[in-house]
């Protein structure tokens, strides 16, 4: 997607016509479906005016889907991994014919740059292409053997599952939950984030063209205060696959508690990227830069605190703050741009009124720290804070925003107590050239996932989550289908063994 800017606006504009013209509509058992009529508006971050009208999805609403999911679910069980992987596949093929279309739509629909967003479609594509793979093994499970019995394991699909999903890069993130959800078996009904709907309802039209059985994927839009929250209520979802805040985790568990809902979190992070001196210092910047000021800084796994060891930090973070201060903030449409504007003008408020919160705890703003283009759209500068200690709230709580905490650290075990003091757990970065010492870091970091000189780069079957308030459970290769399956054992006996007798 090398197009001129002009001729890639245009481009977006053709395809975000349609959803000018009409309202946004779930899918229910098969079919587009306007709901109760109730709307609301979705908008772009570029200056905040409307790109569509949305079905706000209500309680009915994701009743009629979780119906719909559950008549669907015994054919598609009974279908059998062989089929279910023939369409998984028809599914990422039509993703991949219509990479451009989703990757303009998802940019516009949430500030996204389009350099980072054209990729993002493929990936998703690549999600289902995976799992679909894995469709027909599976059910696969082990064998044991004891003295007269054989025991087998076998995986059955759940059921119906809900999967609730957030702005950031929502397309590639839902394909992440939807794909081994259908490739296990089970049927989905999905309710996207009510601040860039627009993909998802590509991904349902994707899926119905590609000839999913009625009722196996449903897509209801809206709130999560209403829509979200039936979801995780109804009693057919057996269970939620769920990305989003941590906060937003504890309610959906209350939420889901009456009806012993199994649920997947992947939550917020606070991640740290840790510079030794040892490190391949040039390397180790191009990696620190780009996990936290690529995506907007809007990426659970971004690495927003940087620890740099003392005898570096000064000269680490002078050259840090003149890359920053070159960084493009633009149009998400343009090829140049490495930070678009912000999702929404509440996530806009939230990541600016750190600055003051910065400079009353006494760390220095040595880049940016101001909204960008002039105050208009969401626009803010990329940031960095220097001379911060881990107490402070920016080192503390997730900005989810381009805007990066620097610490200094004298030692190993400075790093690895700095590093750990957060109740976050999902990633962690080590750079090092001592190769005792980066494992001794990544067995101790408290991390779901720690890359050591190298920035995040997945790998699909390893398992992704993360530890404290940053997740329950495992996504990738397996892990997926153990959420999304039951895992049974049938034992059986293979010799006359003695039966206690009651009642003889
Ligand atoms: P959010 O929690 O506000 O919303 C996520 C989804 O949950 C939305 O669809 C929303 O409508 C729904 N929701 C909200 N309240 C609900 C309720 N009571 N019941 C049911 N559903 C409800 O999160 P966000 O602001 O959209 O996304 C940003 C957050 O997501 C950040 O914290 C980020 O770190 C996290 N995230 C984590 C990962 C990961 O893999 N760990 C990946 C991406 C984003």
């Amino acid at each position: 997607m090398n197009a001129p800017f002009d001729q890639t606006i245009a481009n977006a504009e053709k395809h975000l016509a349609r959803f000018r013209q009409g309202t946004v509509e779930h899918l229910i058992d098969g079919k587009k479906d306007k709901g109760s009529g109730q709307t609301f508006e979705t908008a772009s971050p570029v200056d905040n005016s409307m790109l569509a009208q949305v079905a706000r999805g209500t309680k009915d609403d994701i009743d009629r889907a979780a119906k719909a999911a559950k008549r669907a679910f015994p054919e598609w069980k009974k279908m059998g991994g062989a089929e279910r992987r023939k369409l998984l596949h028809k599914i990422a093929d039509a993703i991949v014919a219509r990479a451009d279309e989703i990757a303009l739509v998802e940019c516009m629909d949430t500030g996204q740059p389009i350099r980072y967003m054209s990729k993002a479609a493929l990936r998703g594509a690549e999600n289902f292409r995976f799992f679909a793979d894995r469709a027909p093994s599976a059910q696969d499970g082990v064998s044991t053997f004891g003295p007269d019995q054989t025991n087998y394991t076998l995986r059955q699909p759940i059921g119906p599952v809900g999967v609730i999903t957030p702005w950031n890069t929502p397309f590639m993130l839902s394909t992440w939950k939807i794909a081994p959800a259908l490739a296990a078996g089970c049927t989905v009904v999905h309710k996207p984030a009510e601040w860039s709907p627009l993909t998802a309802s590509l991904l349902s039209e994707i899926a119905l063209d590609a000839g999913l059985p009625a009722g196996v994927f449903n897509t209801v839009h809206g709130f999560g205060e209403d829509a979200g929250r039936a979801l995780t209520e109804h009693p057919d979802i057996k269970a939620i696959g769920f990305v989003g805040e941590s906060a937003t985790g504890s309610a959906i568990m209350a939420q889901g508690a009456a009806t012993l809902k199994r649920v997947h979190f992947e939550l917020g992070g606070k991640n740290p990227v840790i510079v030794f001196d040892d490190a391949d210092l040039d390397r180790a910047l191009d990696a620190v830069l780009f996990m936290i000021y690529s995506l907007n800084g809007e990426r659970c796994t971004s690495s927003s605190r940087a620890l740099v060891q003392a005898s570096i930090y000064e000269d680490f973070i002078r050259r840090a703050a003149e890359r920053v201060k070159k960084i493009k903030v633009g149009h998400p449409l343009d090829a140049g741009t490495e930070i678009g504007p912000l999702i929404h003008p509440k996530h806009l408020e939230k990541v600016m009124s750190y600055v003051e919160v910065a400079k009353k705890d006494g760390a220095k703003i040595a880049v940016g720290g101001g909204r960008a283009n002039g105050g208009k759209g969401n626009y803010v500068e990329p940031t960095l804070y220097t001379h911060a200690d881990t107490s402070m709230k920016i080192a503390q709580e997730e900005i989810f925003g381009p805007v990066l905490t620097a610490i200094p650290f004298k030692d190993e075990a400075e790093a690895l107590a700095i590093a750990n003091d957060v109740r976050y757990g999902l990633a962690g970065y080590i750079w090092t050239r001592d190769v005792a010492r980066a494992h001794r870091m990544a067995q101790a970091l408290e991390a779901g996932m720690i890359w050591v000189n190298s920035e995040n780069v997945r790998h699909l079957p390893t398992p992704f989550g993360g530890m404290k308030s940053s997740g329950i459970g495992r996504d990738g290769g397996d892990y997926s289908f153990d959420f999304y399956m039951e895992t049974k054992n049938v034992a059986i006996s293979t010799a006359d063994h003695k039966i206690p007798k009651i009642g003889a």
